[in-house]
């Protein structure tokens, strides 16, 4: 077994480091050195430029030269960064016999005191050591731990030091504070901290410090966009609010992969609409809502792609603010923007589509309200969200008002979902393809010269199921059709 090491934050404050050696690695530990407040001498016959310009600057002392055990006198601490291992030594033996405390980078052997990884969040720092043994696992920690944490804790830190006093104060008794602590911390603070507002935090604060109202837990609800599908388009805020859900009402569309990374006991209720075969209505979604968030949990309303886009998200927002319920909104990655992506079709595009619509023809009744003349001019890209079933209807109506026969879509089935599909053609032949294809739901229809890019830019999944040419009579019936 080998023996611990003793973690340790120094506070390196207006106070002298000796680092030895003058290249990318010395700059890299002269910088976190100078973001502590350390008075670094940099000792090395050369520096690389960033470093001889702080010398220059007055930021660092340079010591010209080869390393002599003078260089130690009055610092608290040396960094040797050379690349010549007898240099490393020589610096640590004059250390030790000063009873100086000496870090040679990336050789633990050698180090008397070890450098860790480091997560900061102002003056919240995480760090991690493996004594030197692996730095690669260390680093990848850090990375994993990184996307966990959010960017307002930093602020919290400060929110907190802040009142330290006043809260050991109002909760002398250590039981009570930590169960005080705990509700603080999964209530209002930290989300109006997320909010980026600060005074309310603050207020929030000491509401609790003064033992009413805000001591009970309270709940609030994010409503949160889980992406298409593939958990890699999840954004951290969205995992970070997973990871603290007590509620997560998701809707039907939320990939089994995304609900996967969301807290292990947290209540899953799936509140999925399909179209034609509601079994839950939008009404017993805003029920739900409301009787989790009043009984003090966090919810998260998980929906997929954006809440905001045809995902009736500012309904159950109005509902809440109806009912003074918390709320905020994590934005997704919507359909059209992750089909697009994942078939290898730019929206925009300088040459065909200086302009791009998100339509959705779910129904007749909102199909029957379209702006078709609109919809037919050509050089723009049309992304409609739909059920299938309404494809002769929207491609009749797409002729019928001058859109070209020629005109290419990519219908995309299971977007950003290892299922993915991706069926091309023309505008004459959508229904007729969509029908031998069998597409199912969900699929986006992207409508555009741009769709045709497709079958070159393609990466991901399957190729392209791609056109063929149109045959007169499938170009005549579909005319028929729109006529
Ligand atoms: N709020 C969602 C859209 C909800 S409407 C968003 O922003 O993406 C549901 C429609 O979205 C589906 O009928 C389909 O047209 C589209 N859709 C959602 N996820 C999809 C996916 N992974 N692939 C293809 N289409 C998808």
């Amino acid at each position: 077994m080998t023996t611990p090491l003793f973690p340790l934050f120094a506070d390196l404050q207006n106070r002298a480091v000796l680092v030895v050696g003058g290249g990318a690695v010395a700059a890299r530990k002269i910088a976190a050195l100078l973001a502590a407040g350390a008075r670094v001498r940099v000792g090395a016959p050369r520096l690389e430029p960033g470093l001889q310009a702080l010398a220059e600057a007055g930021a660092i002392e340079h010591l010209r030269g080869e390393f002599i055990p003078a260089w130690l006198d009055d610092v608290w601490l040396a960094v040797a960064a050379t690349d010549d291992r007898e240099v490393n030594r020589a610096v640590v033996a004059a250390g030790s016999a000063r009873r100086l405390l000496v870090n040679v980078v990336d050789d633990a052997e050698l180090s008397s005191f070890q450098l860790p990884s480091v997560i900061e969040r102002g003056a919240l720092q995480i760090a991690i050591s493996t004594r030197g043994a692996a730095p690669m696992l260390a680093r990848h920690l850090r990375e994993t731990l990184e996307a966990q944490f959010d960017e307002s804790l930093g602020a919290l830190t400060a929110l907190l030091g802040k009142h330290r006093r006043r809260i050991r104060a109002g909760l002398p008794d250590l039981v009570a504070r930590r169960r005080w602590f705990e509700r603080l911390l999964a209530g209002a603070v930290p989300r109006l901290l997320r909010q980026r507002q600060p005074l309310k935090a603050e207020r929030a604060l000491l509401t609790a410090l003064r033992g009413n109202r805000e001591a009970r837990s309270v709940g609030s609800v994010a409503l949160v966009g889980a992406g298409p599908g593939d958990a890699g388009l999840l954004t951290l805020r969205a995992l970070r609010l997973l990871n603290e859900a007590d509620v997560i009402l998701h809707d039907r569309l939320v990939s089994a992969e995304v609900l996967a990374l969301a807290r292990r006991d947290a209540e899953r209720i799936e509140v999925g609409k399909q179209a034609g075969n509601h079994h839950i209505t939008q009404d017993g979604i805003h029920a739900l809502m409301l009787e989790h968030a009043q009984a003090g949990r966090r919810v998260v309303r998980l929906k997929g792609g954006d809440p905001f886009v045809f995902g009736r998200g500012g309904e159950e927002l109005e509902v809440l603010r109806a009912h003074g319920i918390a709320y905020e909104v994590v934005p997704g990655i919507t359909a059209a923007l992750a089909c697009a992506a994942y078939a290898g079709i730019p929206l925009t595009h300088r040459e065909h589509a200086q302009s791009l619509r998100l339509v959705t023809a779910h129904c007749r009744d909102s199909e029957d309200r379209l702006d078709w003349t609109g919809l037919a001019a050509d050089r723009q890209t049309l992304a409609i969200y739909m059920g299938v079933a309404g494809l002769p209807h929207l491609q009749a109506q797409l002729l019928a008002h001058g859109r070209s026969a020629t005109t290419p879509f990519a219908l995309i089935e299971n977007g950003s979902r290892p299922e993915q599909r991706v069926i091309t053609g023309t505008l004459a032949e959508l229904s007729e393809r969509a029908r031998t294809h069998d597409v199912v739901s969900p699929a986006l229809l992207i409508v555009g010269e741009v769709a045709a890019l497709a079958e070159s830019l393609h990466w991901f999944g399957a190729a392209p199921v791609t056109a063929t040419v149109a045959s007169e009579a499938t170009l005549s019936a579909a005319l028929r059709t729109a006529a």
